[in-house]
């Protein structure tokens, strides 16, 4: 199939970085004194240095000395709409101008720490895709869901008991309920026709949600095959699960999803199954171990954060040790925007290894978006996403949580970041930065 793959414009000329450090995001070793080069929004070459070659002209050399250069991050499972910290009072007092400049906002924040593909698992609506696309604002290419799926009184029906619809903060529209055969066909189909990139289902309650719980059975097993066998009608769009209690992560994966999100109470049945089937687990660590503040939150929030972050250390540390395929996902919207890379630190605190880290964030995302062909890694024929920092992150991953230690940042062979100033001839650069 042929992803959806938002191009940012291209560059005029090339771009020669030489001298920094390469992590490509295939797993090799690191090549130090590396050379990239970048024509228009390409990679032509990625390797070794080859020597200081001829002047041209046409070639604008940036000297990387003392950087590690990677491949740009994907967050694969953001809401760059939501921000479930935020005071409700003041996200019910917004104008929708504030609700869309707000989201603007946090998109290039996201892009700033380091995130250049993004996968939005509902709240975000398809203009913020188009409006990144066509260079209207900075913010990490873009795959939406659009919206989710659950049943009546599932994790995402917002409405109260007495029957009265609840719109999430900042939200585009009340989820659609799928209860019947019926239901199911009509609203994969209506997504699709809305381009949605991914379809996201909820097999399992939730913490966040105020009225069910992880262990809450939701969309079951044979509407997730339905689900799946209608995408591969059409572009066999990946079925992303919410999917947090044992029952509910193995319906999902039975059922045939690309991936388990969140995936907190995993049990070794259902790790042997993600591992014959090749589903990829994104824990999203940086919400699940996350216990918030209590006098922000409400009490059911923070009673239910506390029993299931410990949940999820244990259970998804034991699905990473056993070698399960693992995508770099933070939740973000129900955890802060704008520190995504902080996952890594988690990720290699449960036991992969920092390259091994690295990879879950690049190649491996690609992979579940599908878009490796042009993505994922820093090598020739790819589209020229690159993080630079000055940290060694085999050495300090997490300090690459810090947005300030990404020192720049190229998106599709466009800088949009350069705190350094490392590249000076190129004026863009200072009105973009
Ligand atoms: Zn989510």
């Amino acid at each position: 199939m042929t992803a959806r793959l938002p191009l940012t414009p291209p560059t005029e000329g090339r771009l020669r970085l030489i001298g920094g450090v390469l992590i490509d995001g295939t797993g090799s070793a690191p090549i130090v004194d590396a050379e990239i080069e970048i024509d228009g929004d390409r990679i032509v070459w990625a390797g070794p240095r080859r020597g200081d070659g001829d002047a041209d002209p046409d070639v604008v050399t940036v000297d990387l000395q003392g950087a590690t250069v990677l491949p740009g991050f994907f967050d694969t499972h953001v809401h760059l709409a939501l921000s479930l910290e935020a005071d409700p009072r003041v996200v019910m007092a917004e104008f929708p101008s504030e609700r869309v400049l707000g989201a603007a906002t946090t998109i290039r924040q996201t892009l700033m720490a380091g995130i250049t593909t993004a996968r939005d698992l509902a709240g975000l609506d398809a203009g913020y895709r188009s409006a990144i696309a066509a260079g209207t604002i900075l913010g990490p290419r873009l795959h939406l869901a659009l919206q989710a799926l659950s049943p009546t009184g599932g994790h995402t029906d917002f409405h109260l008991p007495n029957g009265t619809p609840v719109q999430p903060a900042a939200g585009p529209e009340i989820s659609p309920i799928i209860d019947s055969d019926d239901d199911v066909r009509r609203t994969v189909r209506q997504l699709v026709r809305a381009e949605a990139d991914v379809i996201k289902v909820c097999t399992t309650g939730g913490v966040s949600s105020p009225s069910d719980t992880p262990h809450d059975l939701g969309v079951p097993e044979r509407h997730v095959r339905m689900i799946v066998e209608e995408t591969a009608r059409r572009q066999g769009q990946p079925v992303a699960a919410h999917a947090q209690g044992a029952e509910g992560i193995k319906e999902a994966i039975r059922g045939g999803v690309a991936s388990i999100e969140h995936g907190y109470e995993i049990d070794d049945e259902g790790i042997d199954l993600m591992l014959e089937r090749g589903t990829t687990l994104v824990p999203t660590l940086s919400s699940a171990l996350r216990v918030p503040d209590p006098a922000r939150v409400p009490g059911y929030l923070y009673e239910k954060k506390v029993r299931w972050s410990k949940i999820a250390r244990e259970h998804v540390a034991k699905a990473i040790q056993a070698g399960v395929p693992v995508a770099l996902g933070t939740d973000s919207g129900v955890c802060p925007h704008g520190r995504n890379l902080t996952e890594l630190g988690h990720m290699v605190d449960l036991g992969l290894s920092p390259m091994a880290a690295i990879q879950a964030g690049t190649i491996n995302a690609a992979r579940l978006l599908r878009l490796e062909e042009h993505l994922g890694t820093i090598e020739a024929g790819k589209l020229a996403d690159l993080v630079i920092t000055d940290i060694d992150p085999l050495a300090d991953i997490h300090g690459l949580a810090d947005p300030v230690a990404i020192d720049a940042i190229v998106q599709g062979g466009r800088v949009v970041k350069d705190t350094q100033g490392r590249f000076p001839s190129l004026p863009a650069v200072t009105a973009l930065g």
